[in-house]
Order: structure tokens, then sequence, then C-alpha cells
């Protein structure tokens, strides 16, 4: 089955359909966390006031950098294609779901995507838990084989594969140190759109 003609798009957000701009490794570097570990993970391990507080400053510097948002090279022509095609999409990410909806907002993507289908780290486990992914398929009825799931990082790439979804690895730098976690690498999702 070619791409394009599959009927349920699971799209990771920052990164994937806007330019990556969060720099994790300052923000660990500047709050004392270490740099080994996935920030939500070090603040789950952490727990206690400290670990809250941290959860307020990591929300704040989400919201500054979702205010900054640009759209991924050919993000509005992928989700025009996809929406014209009766495609259903939804959004998991790692990030809070008003965050992701300031994203879409200040990227201009916003109008592709209903609220309830933009899954947060409240609404599910964050990934690489396949539970929001997992959650949107069900909702949608569909079969693993017509699901597909963007991402440029290895958590959305192993979330994808353990829900059975198609998944599609966006690294612009054309690098890929995740392939093997990937059924396709692109270096844009303008590539996609000529699948
Ligand atoms: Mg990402």
């Amino acid at each position: 089955m070619d791409t394009l003609s599959r009927r349920h798009w699971i799209f990771d957000l920052d990164g994937t359909l806007t330019v990556a701009m969060h720099d994790f490794d300052a923000f660990k570097g500047a709050h004392g966390l270490p740099p080994d570990v996935p920030i939500l993970e070090a603040l789950d391990a952490m727990g206690g006031p400290r670990a809250a507080s941290l959860h307020v400053r990591l929300a704040d510097w989400e919201r500054d950098v979702a205010a900054q948002s640009m759209a991924q090279p050919g993000a509005r022509e992928l989700l025009e294609t996809l929406a014209a095609r009766g495609a259903r999409m939804g959004i998991l990410t790692r990030n809070t779901r008003a965050i992701a909806l300031a994203t879409l907002e200040a990227a201009r993507l916003d109008g592709f995507f209903t609220e309830a289908l933009v899954i947060g780290r409240d609404e599910a486990p964050p990934k690489p838990d396949p539970a929001g992914a997992v959650a949107l398929m069900r909702r949608w009825g569909a079969a693993a084989g017509d699901a597909v799931l963007v991402g440029d990082f290895l958590f959305d790439l192993q979330a994808g594969r353990r829900a059975g979804a198609h998944v599609i690895y966006l690294d612009p730098s054309g690098d890929f140190p995740h392939r093997a976690e990937a059924d396709r690498c692109v270096t844009s999702l303008i590539e996609l759109l000529e699948s």
C-alpha cells in the first residue's frame, strides 16, 4: 500500500509538523537535570516539590517555544492533501495538549486537528509508551496496517512500532540514527507528498 493512501495519520508535533526548536540539553543544563535522561522521566524519578516546580518551569519554557513555532516545510500541503483524501489525523506529543494547540496556532496549522485528537502527556502516558497511538487508532476503528505514525525522535518511532502503525521517520539532516525503528525514512514532508 502506498503511504498516502493510508487513512489514519498520527503525527508527532514538535520537530515533525513544526521546525525543531527545543534545546532540551540547555533546559537540562540550566536546571541541573541529568544529561542522559529525558526530562519527563527525570522529573518522574525525582518527585516531590522540586519536580513540581520544575514541571512549572518546563511548561513556561515550552509555552515560550510554542509561541515561536513555524511549520515544517510541506506540513500544510501534506495536511491539506490528507484532509482532501478524507484521512483522519491526530497528534501525539510529549508536550501538553494546551501547549500543542498553541503550537499549532502559532505555526498556522490549526484547523486540521480537533482538540480531542490532540493527545498530550496528561491524556496518555508519554511516548515511547504506545497508549496514545493505540487510543487514537481505537477511536478511529483503524486497522494497524492502515495507520501511519510520523515522527522525528526515537520515542515516536518506538511508540508507533509498538502500536503496529507504519512508522515514518523524518530527519531533515538525513542522518537517521534510529533508522532500525522505522519503516520509511524521509528528509522532508514534501518527500511524503511525492510518494
Ligand atoms: Mg518531535
